[in-house]
C-alpha cells in the first residue's frame, strides 16, 4: 500500500513541480499539455513518468537535450515520501493538502521569487473545512501573528510581505510555540545553506519555512 501512496504522492509532485514552473511564465502558463520550456515541443506521456523518465532522459529533454533540473526529480521522490507520511497521520487529508500547498510554495519561490496568494488561501479554506474548535482565539492569534510579522518586515527589510503571510498561515494550524521553532529551524537552515554558497544571493525563505515545517510536524515532541 505504501507504494502505491508513493507513487501517488510523486504523480502529483510532478504536476506540482510543473505548476510552479509554469506560474508567471506567460508563454507556458496558458498551455494545457506539457511541453519543454526550452523548445516548446509537446512532450509524450512517457517522458512525464515520474522519477523514471528523469533517470531514462538521463535528466535532459528528448528533442532539444536541454537539462531538465534536478530539483523536479528532487520533488518527485519528495512528494512521494511525504505521501507516505501524511497517510499514516491520524489526520491524512488535512496533512495532504497542508503539505502539497507548502512545497507548491516552496518552488514558486525557488523559481520566481514569489509565493503567490493563493496558498494562503489554500491554507486558511484547509482551516476553514478542518472545523476548527476555538476558531475565534486562533483567529486573533493569526491576527497578533501578522501584525508582528508585518512590523517586524517593515522595519528589518530582511523579510518579505509573502513570507509574513506564509508564516501568519501556518500559525493557524500549530502552536505559538511550534511557530517559533518553525521560525528559529528556517532561519538557521537559510543562515547555514547561504553562508556555504560561494554566491550570496537573496534568501528564498518559502523552502527554508516549508522544511522547518515539515520537522517539526515529524518531530511531534518539539
Ligand atoms: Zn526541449
Amino acid at each position: 500500500m505504501d507504494l502505491l501512496y508513493f507513487l501517488f504522492g510523486s504523480c502529483l509532485g510532478s504536476w506540482i513541480c510543473a505548476s510552479a514552473y509554469r506560474y508567471n511564465l506567460l508563454e507556458l502558463k496558458n498551455e494545457k499539455r506539457s511541453i519543454c520550456p526550452q523548445c516548446h515541443q509537446k512532450l509524450p506521456f512517457y517522458d512525464l513518468i515520474p522519477i523514471i523518465s528523469w533517470f531514462y532522459l538521463k535528466g535532459k529533454c528528448r528533442f532539444c537535450h536541454h537539462e531538465i533540473p534536478f530539483d523536479h526529480l528532487v520533488c518527485e521522490v519528495l512528494c512521494g515520501l511525504l505521501m507516505v507520511f501524511c497517510m499514516h497521520h491520524h489526520e491524512p487529508l488535512l496533512m495532504c493538502s497542508l503539505v502539497y500547498v507548502l512545497i507548491y510554495a516552496a518552488y514558486t519561490d525557488i523559481y520566481h521569487g514569489l509565493i503567490p496568494d493563493r496558498c494562503h488561501v489554500m491554507m486558511f479554506l484547509i482551516y476553514v473545512l478542518s472545523e476548527p474548535a476555538e476558531w475565534e482565539m486562533q483567529m486573533l492569534y493569526f491576527f497578533i501573528v501578522i501584525c508582528v510579522l508585518y512590523l517586524v518586515a517593515y522595519i528589518s527589510q530582511g523579510l518579505g510581505y509573502g513570507d509574513v503571510k506564509l508564516i501568519a498561515s501556518m500559525s493557524l494550524f500549530i502552536s505559538l510555540y511550534k511557530l517559533l521553532w518553525v521560525i528559529c529551524i528556517a532561519s538557521t537552515s537559510a543562515l547555514i545553506f547561504n553562508l556555504s554558497k560561494r554566491k550570496k544571493d537573496k534568501i528564498r525563505f518559502a523552502p527554508y519555512l516549508s522544511f522547518s515545517y515539515f520537522v517539526v510536524l515529524l518531530f511531534r515532541t518539539i
